[in-house]
């Protein structure tokens, strides 16, 4: 299975490496409790969070003596516990097309999810089109582009700086005509002008539902899981922008900053549907909260 985390765990440093060596036991007390706080707070999963995990961990067990595993166990059980709900994967609906709005800031990672998730529904023998909606970047319609050709997806576009909803009806009306499955519209990233934004996504979901008056079925967050706390402020943001329904959080491979899922699970409790793990096609995975805590804490 694909890593949910490649770091090294989080407790390495605090309980040393001999950690299956029975005569490595630790008290748990509140010196052990503020060192847990402090590193689970520096991988990023919020003050809050982080002592609300610790407190759960020692609840009936302060003074105890407990091997460097047991903590580990503890510690990933607790976060487990949170991460639970919310790994749901994408739900697919027998109506079709199927429409799913991406949303999420430029270098998120949108354009590679969407890619990679097209991959997937097709691997699965779905239909899919795109829409490359983020028409004022002609970078990111080409990038598209290219996932869709990876991905053996049509990707619709129109040029450069029209309207993104004109685009959206285009390609909700084939979707239909075509007898697709899914239909995945990128959108615009740039929150410097989030009211023109928020206009934009607006303007998007009330063409599509011309078309069906359910659409979107899903709005997709992608969020950049090394931007650790940062992605907090996001979700607050696009919630006031779009109905967001979902979660996609990329670059898990390679970040120390993990715990920001755990905090968004605990704060928001929007389901997580898919985590990234790399930047090539197959490098998306559903999101598996006992393997993410044990990596984590690890
Ligand atoms: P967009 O601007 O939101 O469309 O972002 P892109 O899809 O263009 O991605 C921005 C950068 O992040 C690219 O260099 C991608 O290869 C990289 N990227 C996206 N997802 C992942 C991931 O899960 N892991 C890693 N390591 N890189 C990723």
């Amino acid at each position: 299975p694909a890593q949910q985390t490649a770091r090294p765990g989080l407790l390495g440093r605090l309980l040393g490496r001999r950690e299956d060596g029975p005569v490595l036991r630790r008290t748990l007390d509140d010196e052990m409790l503020e060192s847990l706080e402090e590193l689970l707070i520096a991988a990023d999963m919020g003050v809050d969070t982080a002592l609300r995990v610790t407190a759960n961990m020692a609840e009936g067990r302060m003074g105890r003596k407990l091997s460097a595993r047991e903590i580990k166990q503890l510690l990933a059980s607790e976060i487990a516990r949170i991460m639970e709900p919310v790994a749901r994967p994408l739900p697919l609906y027998p109506k079709t097309p199927q429409v799913i709005l991406v949303v999420g800031v430029n270098g998120s990672g949108k354009t590679t999810t969407i890619g990679k998730l097209a991959s997937q529904f097709r691997g699965a023998g779905k239909k899919v089109v795109i829409a490359a909606g983020d028409t004022f970047r002609a970078a990111a319609v080409q990038q598209l582009q290219v996932w869709g050709d990876r991905a053996g997806v049509p990707v619709l576009t129109a040029p450069e700086g029209s309207d993104p909803a004109s685009l959206a009806f285009v390609a909700m009306t084939k979707a239909q005509a075509d007898g697709a499955d899914l239909l995945m519209i990128d959108t615009a990233g740039r929150l410097q002008n989030r009211q023109d934004l928020m206009e934009e996504l607006a303007k998007i979901v009330r063409v599509i539902r011309k078309k069906d008056p359910e659409a979107p079925h899903n709005t997709l967050l992608v969020l950049d899981a090394t931007t650790g706390q940062n992605a907090i402020n996001q979700v607050e943001t696009f919630r006031k922008l779009a109905d967001v329904s979902g979660l996609v959080m990329t670059k898990l491979d390679g970040t120390a900053k993990g715990g920001i899922l755990v905090s968004l699970a605990d704060r928001f409790g929007l389901p997580i549907h898919a985590i990234g793990v790399g930047e090539q096609i197959d490098d998306l995975a559903p999101f598996d909260p006992e393997e993410f805590a044990a990596a984590l804490t690890g």
